[in-house]
């Protein structure tokens, strides 16, 4: 039996569905609502649907994009023959914000996961082995994470591209074992960057 009107009962089961977000979280939240000025919940309704419009990929490095390239795909400054390998768009911002790289990225949307039915074509390994044979490559830097799968992919990688003139580097020191790039703090991100060293 619901205690709440429908629309109400059906925007706390939305809020539900969020990480992290149970359901008195969505009660309260729902009812926060209810009580808030009216273009406040305009906004944040219009936030989401305008998101999910406009935001895709990046057709060269596959980062988050509202144009057909991303700002730093875009960008002649910087340096287009070095590419970051990271496992998710998320790891990419959390670089940019250790402001330790000034090359181009690229984004696998994943990490090499046998168990789990994540092989390389998968994840987007084609398109990464594809723009160093065209781009003018010079440099590959593994930014995957340390966990078993972000090693797993590095080393995968690193083995396809061995025959290859062009430099491999794996970010190092500072990160810890099993992390994840997201989660960690911008000064030993940026180390780890600085200190990174041939695979
Ligand atoms: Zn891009």
């Amino acid at each position: 039996m619901s205690l709440y009107p429908a629309a109400l009962e059906n925007l706390i089961r939305q809020l539900s569905r969020l990480p992290g977000i149970g359901p008195k979280t969505a009660e309260r939240l729902a009812l926060h609502l209810l009580r808030a000025p009216e273009e406040q919940c305009q906004a944040l309704a219009a936030g989401i649907t305008q998101m999910k419009t406009t935001i895709g990929l990046c057709s060269r490095c596959g980062g988050l994009s509202d144009q057909s390239l991303c700002r730093i795909c875009r960008n002649p400054s910087r340096d287009h023959g070095v590419l970051c390998v990271v496992e998710q768009p998320a790891d990419m911002v959390a670089l940019e914000k250790s402001d330790a790289f000034k090359g181009c990225y690229h984004i696998l949307h994943g990490a090499l996961s046998p168990m789990d039915g994540v092989g390389p074509d998968q994840i987007r390994l084609k398109e990464l082995f594809l723009r160093v044979g065209q781009e003018g490559v010079t440099e590959v830097v593994l930014a995957t994470g340390t966990s078993l799968e972000g090693e797993a992919t590095a080393a995968y990688i690193a083995e396809q591209l061995k025959d290859l003139d062009i430099k491999l580097t794996r970010i190092a020191s500072g990160v810890p074992v099993g992390g994840d790039l997201k989660f960690i703090d911008q000064v030993t991100l940026k180390r780890a960057m600085e200190t990174r060293h041939a695979f």
